[in-house]
């Protein structure tokens, strides 16, 4: 490798300072989509990246590992609403395509449609329709990562038996496409992938911009952006300690061309706001798509542990009543988290574990909230979903269920407080008249979109067509907080697309 990687370096030692064309903050889906098409036109590059370099051999084995090692915040930030939701994001180098399913979907037209009537995204740059650019990135990203359909031999029975419900009721579904190459089904993608088969941005991209001369910093939480007038100029920080969070020295990059911000939908905007930019909308149009899950339980072992993470989907209920469902295997801790009771019930409950399959939805929900910084600085988010969302949020819970029933499951455990723990199959219709009380439910938000948002006017949008920041020059965000609305998908190939037009618009500018 020609670039050079620098890591945590401790208080006291002299502050590191670099300069480069283009420095990215962040190394998720966003921030290393857009450094690979900088670093690849022989741009200078430097990623700045909060999260720490964890080779694949070092992923923790446990959901805790994950959330300790890989999670912001160790999963711990809630959405501040009428119900308290967990909002979930990765603090490592490859952001949270580290710990996601690798779930890859093309952008809907719909989509562009919408972003075209009611936020003036049509054209960017000057290089034609942006729903065309984007759906080219796409088919290009497809073939770099290598996408593939779950191999049959690592669907395991989860995945398995949710087609066969699907079909049995009758609507269409599929086995997922995946940024994966040769996935041999160990069920561990949301702890990292250890058997290297998962295309994550720490692996398949941050290397190559090294090997094009980059610079890279890991455990270096940029704290501002620094500006000359209006212009960005560079970023600063303290290095964090990877395991004890301790303060280390300062680091300084400045970009010679432009600073691109892609440290998340919690993190962008409010970093942002913690540098002093103004905009009226800044922290505005948080939005996300809530999911759940409801168990099955089957008479024969599912072990829903073996085979893919995620290997089927349905995204046929996508516009009525407006939900994509998934399945989802989630390690024994989870599980047990997601039981009630204590002490020998929930004992008992847990040795129905290699008997349940878990799978999931994801609501197209419209409900919107903010993003702001908190104390010390830190994200706040503040979201709820309206009785609309909660209405599409309690169907998917029973398409669920019913798709459990339809594949044979005896019972199933919907989760839902004031409904009962287990409920047979001729009892599942009571979850179509259970609570709307968001508080009723355990849901988390991993789906998120907003804070930056995209728009033609200043006065109702923080960034252009082109992610660049109304008003300020050299300052791109290009991440999923460019986002104005939800997209009914799993969001991973939009923003790296998005991300790969906005960087071209930068080097054509
Ligand atoms: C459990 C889970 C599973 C998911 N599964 C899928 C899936 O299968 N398919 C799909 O399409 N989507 C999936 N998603 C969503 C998808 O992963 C995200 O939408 C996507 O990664 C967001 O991209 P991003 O670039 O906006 O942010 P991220 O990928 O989160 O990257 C942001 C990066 O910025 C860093 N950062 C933050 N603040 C700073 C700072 N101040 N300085 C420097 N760096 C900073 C963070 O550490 C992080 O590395 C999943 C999400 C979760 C949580
Ligand atoms: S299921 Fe296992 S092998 Fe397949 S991508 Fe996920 S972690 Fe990797």
């Amino acid at each position: 490798m020609t670039g050079t990687h620098v890591s945590y370096r401790e208080r006291g030692e002299p502050p590191f300072e670099g300069e480069v064309d283009y420095v990215v903050v962040g190394s998720g889906a966003g921030g290393a989509a857009a450094a690979t098409t900088l670093a690849r036109a022989g741009a200078k590059v430097a990623i700045v990246e909060a999260g720490a370099w964890r080779e694949p051999e070092h992923y923790p084995n446990s959901a805790y590992g994950s959330m300790r090692d890989l999670m912001d915040d160790w999963g711990a930030q809630v959405a501040m609403g009428r119900a308290l939701w967990p909002v979930v994001q990765a603090r490592t180098m490859g952001g949270t395509t580290v710990i996601n399913s690798a779930i890859c979907v093309r952008t809907p037209a719909d989509v562009f449609d919408r972003w075209e009537k009611e936020f003036g995204i049509g054209r960017a740059g000057g290089k034609g329709r942006l729903a065309d650019r984007v759906w080219k990135h796409q088919d290009d990203l497809e073939r770099e990562l290598s996408v593939e359909e779950v191999p049959v031999d690592a669907l395991g029975r989860s995945n398995v038996l949710a087609m066969k419900g699907a079909s049995a009721i009758g609507y269409d579904s599929h086995y997922m496409k995946r940024y994966v190459k040769g996935c041999v089904g160990s069920g561990q993608c949301l702890q990292g992938c250890k058997k290297l088969k998962k295309q994550s941005t720490n692996l398949a991209w941050v290397p190559e911009v090294l090997e094009r001369g980059g610079l890279v910093l890991s455990s270096a939480p940029v704290a501002k952006i620094l500006f000359d007038g209006r212009r960005a100029v560079g970023v600063e920080g303290r290095f964090d300690h990877p395991r004890t969070h301790r303060a280390g020295s300062v680091f300084r990059v400045r970009a010679k061309k432009a600073v691109l911000v892609a440290a998340s939908v919690t993190h962008s905007a409010v970093l942002l706001q913690n540098s002093g930019v103004k905009s009226k909308s800044l922290g505005r149009s948080f939005r996300a798509h809530p999911g759940t899950g409801v168990f099955g339980c089957y008479d024969d072992p599912v072990d829903q542990n073996t085979g893919a993470t995620q290997g089927w989907a349905s995204t046929a209920f996508r516009n009525e009543p407006g939900l994509k469902l998934e399945t989802l295997h989630i390690p024994l801790e989870l599980v047990a988290s997601r039981f009630a009771g204590g002490g020998v019930e929930l004992m008992e409950r847990l040795a129905k574990y290699r008997h349940i399959a878990m799978w999931c939805h994801s609501v197209r929900a419209e409900s919107v909230g903010t993003v702001r910084a908190g104390f010390f600085g830190k994200p706040m988010v503040r979201y709820g979903l309206d009785e609309t969302d909660m209405l599409k949020f309690r169907e998917g819970m029973y398409l669920l269920a019913k798709t459990h029933v339809a594949a044979g499951a005896k019972s199933v455990l919907p989760g839902i407080s004031g409904l009962p723990f287990e409920m047979k199959a001729d009892e599942i219709e009571k979850i179509r008249t259970g609570p709307t009380d968001p508080r009723a439910y355990i849901a988390i938000l991993s789906h998120l979109f907003g804070g930056t948002v995209m728009g033609a006017s200043p006065d109702t949008s923080v960034t252009d067509g082109s992610g660049r920041v109304h008003g300020y020059e050299g300052l791109v965000v290009a991440d999923a907080s460019v986002i104005p609305s939800v997209l009914g998908v799993n969001p991973q190939h939009t923003i790296m697309a998005l991300a790969r037009c906005f960087a071209e618009d930068l080097l054509a500018s």
